[in-house]
């Protein structure tokens, strides 16, 4: 049942009660929302269930959840602890990925459905209580595990407006990133969404023919297609854009596609990009480049004035880095 239903009788003040208790105070059992009636609590407890089924795996400053849906399908999310102590949960916007990357795990076990957002709120939920335990908080949230946010972009948006709002989570837009493949029309659409989200680009190839060696969408949309919204993009928002970039051994982390790159990124504005070179995860078929060539394709970009970070990969051992998200059921 709605909640809008569930409430039809109520007085209007216990919307308000119930987004306090489910996102304030975190409760995970109804009968903690003390403000409501003992009746009230027992027609959500049925009707709107706040457990969330996962199992938790840690590593380090990685833990990763295996969420059970009510269908009986399962997602991953991720929560990750960085140096400086900021919590930045990694959640999934499908279950599986029709994008079909041939170096992402996701992307081998097919497209199963897009998640509702509040799929996709729950997963941010579930870490929030974790960490209201030891009285933290979730910092950022980014759209970088499980499937393509833009094939799903209603759902993502509307969590984005969830997790963001006064009475949600107030988690800061600017603390919230969409990774995408790049379909035009959807980065289109994230021009016209008001608030000031961040926008990454996987491109992991700087032409359109290697790129289609490794996504296959590559044939579908070329860069220059891309770019055009970029520069929209980038107009209109004037927020720095982040370029993905796995680096894999032999495959695309040449210097000469360093060069190439550079390149490319020189036809964007100055200043409003931020190269994000990323460690290939195994995931079988590749090999992860050296450190050293990781480093010698940074000095290449580098030299072009270019920004370059590299990305640090956490949860290797759970498979809960970047690209190994990928479940049974
Ligand atoms: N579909 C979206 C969201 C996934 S984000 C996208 O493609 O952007 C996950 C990021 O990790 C993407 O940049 C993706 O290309 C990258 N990735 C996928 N497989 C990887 C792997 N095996 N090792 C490192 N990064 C990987």
């Amino acid at each position: 049942m709605e909640l809008s239903k569930i409430l039809a009788d109520q007085p209007a003040y216990r919307k308000k009660q119930i987004q306090e208790a489910v996102y304030k105070q975190l409760i995970s059992d109804w009968d903690e929302a003390l403000t409501l009636p003992k009746d009230l609590r027992d027609t959500l407890k049925t009707e709107m269930p706040l457990a969330i089924p996962a199992e938790i795996i840690n590593e380090g400053r990685a833990r990763k959840a295996l969420i059970t849906l009510n269908d009986g399908l399962q997602i991953e999310a991720v929560l990750i602890t960085n140096r400086d102590g900021r919590h930045t949960v990694c959640v999934s916007s499908q279950v599986g990925c029709p994008m079909a990357c041939t170096f992402c795990a996701t992307g081998k076990m097919g497209f199963k459905r897009n998640l509702t957002a509040q799929e996709i709120v729950s997963q941010v939920l579930l870490f929030a209580r974790e960490l209201k335990k030891s009285e933290d908080r979730v910092d950022n949230v980014v759209f970088m595990g499980m499937g393509e946010p833009l094939l799903n972009l209603y759902s993502v948006l509307e969590t984005i407006e969830l997790i963001n709002s006064p009475e949600g989570l107030e988690i800061g837009a600017r603390s919230i990133s969409i990774s995408t493949c790049g379909m035009p029309e959807g980065i289109r659409e994230i021009i016209e969404f008001p608030l000031q989200i961040n926008l990454a680009i996987s491109l992991h190839a700087p032409n359109d023919e290697l790129r289609s060696e490794l996504m296959p969408v590559a044939s579908q949309y070329s860069i220059k297609e891309i770019w055009r919204e970029l520069k929209n993009y980038l107009a209109a928002k004037k927020r720095k854009v982040m370029l993905e970039y796995v680096m894999i051994d032999n495959v695309n982390d040449n210097e000469l596609y360093a060069e190439e790159l550079a390149g490319l990124v020189a036809e964007l504005p100055k200043g409003l990009t931020m190269i994000n070179l990323i460690p290939y995860n195994p995931t079988g078929k590749y090999r992860p480049s050296p450190k050293n060539q990781i480093q010698k394709f940074k000095q290449v970009l580098e030299e072009h004035g270019l920004e370059v970070i590299v990305r640090e990969s956490l949860g290797g051992s759970i498979a809960g880095a970047c690209g190994q998200l990928a479940t049974k059921k």
